[in-house]
C-alpha cells in the first residue's frame, strides 16, 4: 500500500486578513511503491502540498487519500502518523540521543519491534548505506549528508506507507551530495516504499525519480509529467 491520491487540492494561508494562494486545485495520484519527484519554483507550493499530505496543515479545498481513506479535507484536522514519515532539510534527530537511539526509539516505543530486533534492523540498513561504526555518536558529531540518510534510515524502520523528503539534500555539499542521492536510492530499492520527494533541483529529481512532476509558477499548477524510463545507474 501506500497509495496517494490528491483531488483538487487547494490552499489559501490568511495571515493578517490577505489571502495567499498556495496551492490551487492540484490533483496528483501517486501509485504504491512509485518514486515521485515534485520540482518547481520556490513559493510555487511544493511544501504546502506534502504538508497536507503529512498532515501537518489542512487544506482549504479538495481532498487528499491515502490508500482510500481520507487524511486531508477542508474543515477537519488533519493528524499526522508514522504511517507517514517526514524527511525535512533541517536535522531532524533528538541531539540528546544517540543515532542508534534516535533510529530505535520510534519502533520500540510503539512495541512494533523488540529492542534486539530493531537494533539488528538498524545495523543492517546503516552497512548498507555505509554508515557503520556511527552508532553510539550524537547527532552533533555526524555530517549533514550522514545524518540525513540516518532520517531516511530512521524514517524506514517506522514502517510508514509513504516516505515524504522535503529538500531533505539542500545544503549538503556537492561531494558528500552524490553519496546521499546513491543511498537514498539503495534505501528506496530495498523498501519500495511510496516516496514523493520535493525538490527545486531538477537533475536532482530526474536522477532520483520514476516520474517527475514539474509544478508551474501558478500555485501549485501541475504543468508537466516527465516519465523516466532510463534504468538507474
Ligand atoms: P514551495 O515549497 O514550492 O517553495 P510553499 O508551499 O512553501 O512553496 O509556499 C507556497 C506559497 O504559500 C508561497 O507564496 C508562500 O509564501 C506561501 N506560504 C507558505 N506557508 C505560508 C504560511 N504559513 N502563511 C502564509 N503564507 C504561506
Ligand atoms: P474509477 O473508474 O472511478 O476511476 P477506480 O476504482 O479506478 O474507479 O478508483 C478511482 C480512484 O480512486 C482512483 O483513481 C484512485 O485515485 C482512487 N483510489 C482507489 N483506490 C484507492 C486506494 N486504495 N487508495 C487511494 N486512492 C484510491
Amino acid at each position: 500500500a501506500g497509495w496517494i491520491s490528491i483531488r483538487n487540492a487547494g490552499k489559501v494561508y490568511d495571515p493578517f486578513g490577505k489571502a495567499v494562494v498556495a496551492v490551487e486545485d492540484c490533483s496528483i495520484e501517486i501509485r504504491p511503491g512509485e518514486f515521485v519527484a515534485i520540482v518547481g519554483p520556490s513559493g510555487c507550493g511544493k511544501s504546502t502540498l506534502l504538508n497536507g499530505i503529512a498532515g501537518f496543515d489542512s487544506l482549504t479545498s479538495g481532498v487528499i487519500y491515502l490508500d482510500g481513506e481520507v487524511v486531508n479535507r477542508p474543515g477537519s484536522r488533519p493528524k499526522p502518523g508514522p504511517d507517514r514519515m517526514v524527511v525535512f532539510q533541517n536535522n531532524a534527530l533528538f541531539p540528546w540521543a544517540t543515532i542508534m537511539e534516535n533510529l530505535i526509539c520510534g519502533p520500540v516505543a510503539q512495541n512494533r519491534m523488540s529492542k534486539v530486533e530493531a537494533l539488528d534492523k538498524a545495523h543492517a540498513l546503516l552497512a548498507k548505506v555505509g554508515l557503520s561504526g556511527i552508532e553510539n555518536l550524537y547527532p552533533s558529531a555526524v555530517s549533514g549528508g550522514m545524518g540525513r540518510r540516518v532520517e531516511i534510515i530512521r524514517a524506514l524502520l517506522n514502517d510508514p506507507r509513504v516516505i515524504l523528503l522535503d529538500e531533505p539534500f539542500r545544503g549538503v555539499d556537492a561531494l558528500t551530495k552524490s553519496v546521499t542521492h546513491n543511498a537514498l536510492l539503495e534505501l528506496y530499492d530495498l523498501s519500495r516504499k511510496t516516496v514523493m520527494f520535493i525538490t527545486h533541483d531538477l537533475e536532482e529529481a530526474i536522477y532520483l525519480a520514476d516520474r517527475v512532476l514539474v509544478m508551474a509558477s501558478r500555485p501549485g499548477h501541475i504543468k508537466q509529467t516527465i516519465h523516466i524510463n532510463l534504468p538507474r545507474p
